[in-house]
């Protein structure tokens, strides 16, 4: 028998279940929203807010991802404050400026641990920053991805179940455990690869 049209229908649960959960874009931070500085090949944070200057047209990348459908997170390890060469204070003077530059993004995690061998949970390569903001949003990895500019977020993101596209800047650095799906050269060619594949 038709269900009446005039009367309210039952929920399916399980289609709402499904729904509920949501895309993001994990999105790195130094070197990929903003400007990092460059010594022997190698890339560093910048140090002070003054130096903190983001990529041209990172806002408007990031609203045709949010247009999209996406959430945006960003992912940043930052281990000078828990080396003792950073505050965390200046840090979370560039995390203000940031959200005030780039108001479309959702979420900011920020990994301290120093590195420097020590295992950890959370530091990129570990996934644990994505699978945070995963719980605590309501993110569909399997529909995400991690865009970044080092082997450890490419690293990150595979860990996590997402796709991954790196910004190459040709650092001298070890490569990924295992290659990006893209590789590109700058966060507009990125945001091209994600809008090129529609949400499943
Ligand atoms: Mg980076």
């Amino acid at each position: 028998m038709n269900p009446d049209p005039t009367q309210p229908q039952p929920e399916n649960k399980e289609t709402c279940s499904a729904d509920f959960l949501r895309p993001a874009i994990f999105i790195d931070r130094d070197g990929t929203l903003n400007l990092q500085v460059i010594r022997d090949g190698k890339p560093y944070p910048p140090a002070t807010l003054d130096d903190f200057r983001l990529f041209a047209d990172v806002a408007e990348d990031c609203v045709r991802l949010k247009a999209a459908g996406y959430l945006l997170v960003v992912a940043t390890n930052q281990p000078d404050v828990g080396r003792g060469t950073q505050t965390q204070a200046v840090v979370e003077s560039m995390h203000s400026r940031l959200l005030e530059l780039i108001p479309t993004l959702d979420r900011i995690e920020v990994c301290y641990h120093p590195g420097r061998g020590e295992l950890s949970t959370h530091r990129k390569p570990a996934p644990g920053m994505l699978l945070d903001a995963a719980r605590a949003m309501g993110i569909d990895l399997a529909r995400s991805w991690m865009i970044g500019d080092r082997w450890g977020d490419i690293d990150a993101g595979h860990a996590a179940g997402c796709r991954t596209i790196l910004i190459d800047h040709g650092y001298a650095e070890r490569a990924p455990e295992r290659p990006p799906h893209f590789t590109v050269k700058s966060l507009p060619q990125a945001v091209g690869i994600i809008l090129a594949h529609p949400l499943p």
